[in-house]
């Protein structure tokens, strides 16, 4: 049993993938200078897991439950409330404690999971056997994974055996003695370039002609068929730009293009099953909007941050349209937080594994993501357009125009001028910058788009029940 060092997981993604960024395969992603950032980002776990504070320490590292050795502490099913909690916890902290998120064993154990409570209900013995059997592969070897749910769908008003070409959706083109070849394309993963193994579920319900769609498998990232297609991001941070306390981090996406790769039998963990390719994706979602609501907490609470800050440092903190401001912003942030509690207080159970309160976890993720744009335009309303104008580091350090910038670019008293452009430089990054603007798509799309949230809140809802209670204080039976 293993729990890596950071240097070690660097060395691991030195294994010949091929990524491509820019119309360039990538020699190295470790050393790369936007893809060094999504393996610092991904390498804070290992670093959290090695950190000189026991509390943290403890919170990432637990022990093997029969073993007893050190394992990441993502690679324990969750069993109990208190489980869920410190899986939310682990979360929350990953983002506070090393400014970014590492994002890759939770949204990989998020669709292990679900394939353990899948194969139980599927009365599929050989799956949940593989399933506990690459859990333990991952305990051993301490692995950093990504989840690979999104097909690039093609036309969205057809489903997958109705498309123009068989390939809008990954299928399985081959079966033999050895396993299964599948083909298709991945798009939008998160983290996918500097992940050790992939694991890929289906995306939607398939129909009964769909078998080959319902396939659910993991890979690793290295395998021969694999190619890699990243966004591009933003490098570290330049001269230009006012320093901050913690570096930039973030994870680059990438479309993942399977080229009839071989998936080992013993890597399979859904090939034909149809019927219960609902439930994966439903179970995948339930466990997977948990975690975006985890990672949301702190964002959210760093944008508000900024809001209270500006005003204070604009001065402008007792004005009343200011505090109303600040109220919504305050009542988002907490309604987030106490919806992520209730989710964890009443999760149910399916077999010994805990599921976040499906109902309140939708709940959760629509309600920060329906409202985060007007979060975003609070902020930017308390702030000020300096947000967007201010000068650069490179002007505050230029001999000629320093004295004039601090003159002029002062507010509070209680605040210097260049703590005040230090706060602007951090809100003009969580609210006014090309990055924002990419958070407020992931926040959206991220987890799935809200249309799936209410769609889950319609069938978890006891809308019956509403029912019942208005019928009776009517006088009225219902009918059916
Ligand atoms: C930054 C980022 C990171 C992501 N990370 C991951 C990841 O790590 N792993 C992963 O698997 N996915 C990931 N995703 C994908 C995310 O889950 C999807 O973006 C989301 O599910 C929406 O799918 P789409 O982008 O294909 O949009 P579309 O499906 O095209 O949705 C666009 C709109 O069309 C609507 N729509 C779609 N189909 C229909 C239909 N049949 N009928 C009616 N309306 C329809 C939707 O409700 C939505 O309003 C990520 C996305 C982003 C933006």
């Amino acid at each position: 049993m293993a729990v890596r060092t950071p240097e070690e997981f660097r060395e691991s993604l030195r294994d010949n993938r091929r990524v491509f960024m820019y119309g360039e395969l990538v020699e190295d992603v470790t050393t790369h200078p936007i893809l060094k950032i999504s393996t610092d980002t991904a390498a804070g776990d290992f670093v959290l897991a090695h950190s000189e504070d026991p509390a943290v320490r403890d919170l990432f590292v637990a022990p093997h439950p029969e073993t007893g050795e050190p394992i990441s502490r993502y690679f324990l099913p969750p069993h109990t409330p208190e489980d869920l909690e410190k899986r939310s916890e682990m979360i929350g902290q990953s983002i506070r404690l090393t400014g970014g998120l590492p994002f890759g064993k939770d949204v990989g154990t998020d669709a292990l999971y679900a394939i353990m409570t899948t194969a139980q209900r599927m009365g599929k013995p050989e799956y949940l056997e593989r399933a506990r059997s690459y859990l333990e592969h991952l305990r051993k070897n301490d692995l950093n994974l990504c989840g690979a749910v999104t097909d690039v769908k093609g036309d969205r008003g057809r489903p997958p055996s109705q498309q123009v070409h068989p390939d809008y959706y990954l299928h399985v083109v081959d079966r033999n003695k050895d396993g299964i070849v599948v083909r298709g394309a991945k798009i939008h993963i998160t983290g996918a370039p500097v992940a050790n193994d992939i694991l890929v579920l289906p995306t939607r319900q398939m129909r009964e002609d769909e078998g080959d769609y319902s396939v659910a498998f993991a890979i690793p990232a290295n395998t021969k068929g694999i190619t890699m297609v990243c966004r591009p991001s933003r490098g570290e941070r330049g001269p230009s730009e006012f320093p901050a306390a913690l570096p930039v981090l973030g994870l680059a996406e990438a479309m993942i293009i399977f080229d009839d790769v071989l998936i080992p039998w013993e890597r399979v963990f859904m090939c034909g099953e149809w019927q219960y390719s609902m439930l994966l994706a439903y179970t995948f979602a339930t466990y997977h909007r948990f975690t975006g609501v985890s990672y949301k907490i702190p964002d959210v609470e760093l944008i508000a941050g900024c809001a209270v800050a500006m005003a204070e440092m604009n001065g402008i903190e007792r004005a009343g349209h200011i505090r109303a401001k600040l109220v919504e912003i305050a009542a988002y942030v907490e309604t987030l937080k106490a919806l992520a509690t209730a989710a964890i207080k009443s999760p149910v159970m399916h077999g010994d594994l805990a599921i976040p309160n499906p109902l309140i976890t939708n709940m959760a993720k629509l309600h920060f993501a329906s409202r985060y744009h007007e979060i975003i335009k609070l902020v930017q309303d308390i702030s000020g357009g300096i947000i967007s104008t201010m000068p650069t580091y490179l002007d505050w350090q230029n001999e000629e125009l320093h004295k004039r910038l601090e003159h002029y670019l002062g507010g509070s008293p209680k605040y210097t001028a260049e703590e005040r452009l230090r706060m602007i430089a951090l809100t003009h990054h969580v609210v006014a910058s090309a990055e924002s603007a990419y958070m407020e798509v992931v926040t959206v799309h991220g987890e799935g788009p809200m249309e799936a949230q209410r769609m889950m809140i319609y069938a978890e809802s006891p809308l019956s029940e509403y029912r019942n209670l208005a019928m009776a204080a009517a006088g009225i039976e219902p009918h059916g």
